[in-house]
């Protein structure tokens, strides 16, 4: 997977400092930004919006993504672009298993499937219908500074499931590079809280896991 920060306001904190600042009359737009944070005013945080690209996402952790709603999407298209059926995303646990191969070969006469349903003129729209989840996809995403944190919680969180949580951890990453008061403290319960799963993983994960 990869992952790409196309656009981010050049000065984020600023921006979003000088909202807060305008709430308090202040002139300290660093101070305003963080007594804001602290005080639960996180709206000032909407003024600061995160375009991303993403590359290699299957289908299967992009059904997981858009369900966040305060968040807009453009993804790649399976009605008017033909999939190739190469990369596919496969995981771990299954790689290492004693299935990999079968679920390779599977994946392989699906695709050849697809490939010849096409070229007999079945629309692409029509024969997606048989393409597995592992397929991999291409997606630009624009959220607000308020909604990545929200993201971020429940998404770098070892209890969300692996390739989501990969792409938050890149996209933290990303993010701390760009604004770093605003992400300082960003991540799931276990780093910037409490954990308030009613099964913690046991392995909390540790501040500054993402600052590359
Ligand atoms: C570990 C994990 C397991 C999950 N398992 C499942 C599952 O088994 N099945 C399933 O269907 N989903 C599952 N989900 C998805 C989950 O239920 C949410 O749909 C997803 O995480 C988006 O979260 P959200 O609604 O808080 O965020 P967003 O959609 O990004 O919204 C952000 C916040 O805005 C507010 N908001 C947005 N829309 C509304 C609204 N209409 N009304 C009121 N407030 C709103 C809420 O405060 C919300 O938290 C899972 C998520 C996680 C992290």
């Amino acid at each position: 997977m990869n992952v790409y920060l196309v656009e981010a306001p050049p000065f984020p904190e600023m921006l979003c400092g000088a909202a807060a600042a305008v709430c308090t009359n202040s002139k300290n737009t660093e101070r305003a930004l963080k007594h804001a944070m602290e005080s639960g005013h996180t709206s000032v945080l909407e003024h600061a919006v995160f375009t991303f690209k993403v590359e290699g996402l299957s289908r299967a952790a992009l059904a997981q993504l858009t369900r966040h709603r305060l968040a807009s999407f453009d993804v790649q298209s399976q009605r008017y672009v033909r999939i190739h059926g190469i990369d596919l995303v496969m995981p771990e646990n299954i790689r290492k298993s004693e299935f990999y191969e079968e679920a390779g070969s599977l994946l392989e006469d699906v695709m050849n499937l697809y490939q010849r349903m096409v070229d007999a003129g079945i629309p692409c729209e029509d024969a997606r219908y048989v393409t597995p989840q592992a397929d991999p996809t291409t997606l630009y995403m624009t959220m607000n500074a308020r909604e990545l944190l929200h993201f971020f919680s429940l998404r770098t969180c070892n209890r969300a499931q692996w390739e989501i949580r990969q792409l938050a951890d890149e996209m933290l990453t990303l993010c701390k590079q760009s604004a770093q008061i605003i992400f300082e403290n960003a991540g799931p319960g276990c780093v910037c809280g409490h954990c308030q799963e009613k099964k913690p993983c046991g392995h909390p994960r540790r501040k500054g896991e993402w600052d590359g």
